[in-house]
């Protein structure tokens, strides 16, 4: 979608520009990431984006802006509005709804879409395009714990298009100060019949799936990954780790995507720090590198030999709360929309989120594929899928 191929270009509600008191225009939103500040001497460009308001055609919008500006050159103006929608501040008014999302569903997704648009920096058809690309993904999510059931509700509630959750465990008392997909009602039921009559229940256009299965090794993913949702033929379009048990899950994860080409992510808390991890199979770091890269930069100073666990002691127990497994769930939900629209952009192999001791410190680790990984080292980046 280019500025000319426009019908109606209209500066996204989202970002609609304002005038500095020193006459440059900020468009975008003031939000780090998205905005931009932009000179604007002849104070043509000002006029250019009141001139967008979704009313005129892309020619008509040119021919407002020359009428007012004496001696300016049309191909200026063209050019500025063809830079502001490759920068994503525009779309199309005149773009028709999409035929394929039901009036009702239009309703229910149209806060999400408005959402998507302003986080959006690719021209687009139609602003309803993230959201149907969203309601054509296929996801399979592993644990349906604090982490999956939150992020299983986060992706179902938004209108993800089929979800597959595996889980093997029932319903316990000291589940529910944080599993809010399930009540008093479900203790003693299979956690994945739960989560499904609560999914059902929150949003009836999605296909979501489910089995009582446990993950023993790298060959039970593969084989899960490999079959696909029931009734959607094989594949998924990215798998959502949220689970952590076996204590190699992570490790089996990574190993069976890079080797299928599965876009991943996992997520999870300990203790205050809440984080997602994002890969992409040939696109930057694996889990492990970005594993090994952590080690590093942490810096533990342990002694020859002795094990990480003793700076990050493994208890019996579980020290989570709703917050700590809704806000991993939720990031984890979040890293499925980057991976499937795109929205924001995958930064892969990277893993972010929060501190709740420190607000303001946040959860940031990142590496370089690493040619010396155990996982991913070995293979060529051309070469992997
Ligand atoms: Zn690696």
């Amino acid at each position: 979608m280019t500025a000319r191929t426009m019908r109606q270009p209209r500066v996204k509600p989202e970002h609609r520009a304002y005038r500095t008191v020193d006459g440059h225009v900020r468009i975008g939103s003031v939000v780090h990431g998205i905005g931009a500040e932009v000179k604007d001497p002849g104070g043509w460009v000002w006029t250019l984006v009141e001139a967008m308001d979704g009313s005129r055609g892309a020619a008509e919008v040119v021919a407002e802006v020359c009428r007012r500006h004496a001696g300016l050159p049309a191909e200026d103006v063209v050019q500025a509005m063809a830079d502001l929608t490759a920068a994503g501040y525009v779309e199309d008014a005149g773009a028709p709804p999409p035929a394929e999302l039901s009036e009702r569903e239009r309703e229910r997704y149209g806060r999400g879409m408005t959402l998507l648009r302003w986080m959006d920096l690719e021209p687009r058809e139609s602003p309803w395009e993230p959201q149907l690309r969203l309601g054509r993904a296929r996801v399979l999510l592993v644990g349906v714990g604090g982490t999956g059931s939150a992020a299983a509700r986060d992706l179902v509630a938004s209108g993800v298009g089929a979800l597959h959750c595996v889980e093997p465990d029932v319903v316990e008392l000291s589940n529910l100060n944080r599993q809010t997909l399930f009540t008093e009602r479900d203790l003693g039921t299979p956690k994945v019949d739960a989560a499904l009559a609560a999914l059902h229940a929150l949003n009836p256009h999605p296909a979501v799936t489910g089995e009582r299965r446990e993950v023993r090794g790298p060959a039970d993913l593969a084989a899960l990954l490999a079959e696909g949702p029931p009734q959607g033929g094989p594949g998924y379009d990215a798998l959502l780790l949220a689970a952590d048990r076996p204590p190699r899950i992570r490790r089996w994860a990574n190993e069976v995507c890079l080797a299928t080409g599965t876009p991943w992510a996992e997520a999870g808390y300990r203790g205050p720090l809440v984080a997602v991890g994002v890969f992409t199979p040939g696109r930057g770091a694996c889990w492990e590198c970005l594993r090994d890269a952590e080690a590093e930069r942490r810096d533990l100073r342990l002694g020859p030999g002795q094990d990480e666990e003793a700076a990050s002691p493994r208890m019996d127990w579980n020290p989570v709360n709703a917050m700590t497994a809704g806000l991993s769930g939720s990031l984890l939900a979040h890293a499925a929309l980057m991976l499937l629209c795109g929205i924001p952009p995958v930064e892969p192999g990277c893993r972010f989120g929060l501190n709740l001791m420190v607000p303001g410190d946040p959860v940031m680790q990142r590496s370089e594929r690493r040619p010396d990984c155990p996982a991913c080292g070995t293979v060529p980046a051309e070469d992997l899928p």
